[in-house]
């Protein structure tokens, strides 16, 4: 067993989100909108040593099973991750996150002149142009947006 593994205790039913970029943990927890407010159980492991030198992180989220549409989100911040379902403590599916063709509401367009960042809240709608390059295009104004510089709605 990996070392990481042991760090975070194994859960019976729910989602384990692996190899997340060391420091986007917590991104990745906003991203998907999961805040624990509906009383689920979440072990959040950040820094985790994994390989020689590296570091990554891990989140569990008991009794919840995320969908496809929910974790492909999060190819735009962290393309490395792993999603692992759990059902009665074995791994019944293993998932790579796959860019969807449009990434809504999770970043705000960065012109300040678009409609979805006036007071008309509007929600944004991003289409993916280059699922390599990770480029998105805000629907409603076409500008063409760096996803390292993209900030959270
Ligand atoms: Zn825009």
């Amino acid at each position: 067993m990996e070392q990481s593994e042991l760090m975070v205790r194994r859960i019976k039913e729910g989602t384990v989100i692996d190899h997340i970029d060391e420091g986007k943990g917590l991104q990745v927890l906003d991203a998907l909108g999961i805040d624990g407010k509906d009383g689920s159980l979440i072990t959040i492991a950040l820094n985790v040593p994994s390989g020689k030198f590296k570091k990554k992180d891990i989140i569990k989220v008991e009794n919840k099973f995320l969908k496809d549409d929910d974790t492909n989100k999060l190819a735009v911040i962290v393309p490395n991750a792993t999603i692992n379902i759990i059902k009665n403590y074995k791994l019944v599916e293993k998932r790579r996150v796959a860019l969807p063709n449009e990434v809504d509401r999770i970043f705000r367009c960065s012109n300040p002149e678009c409609i979805t960042n006036s007071t008309e809240h509007i929600e944004s709608i991003m289409d993916v142009m280059d699922k390599e390059g990770r480029v998105l295009k805000c629907r409603y104004c076409s500008r063409v947006l760096d996803v390292n510089k993209l900030r959270y709605n």
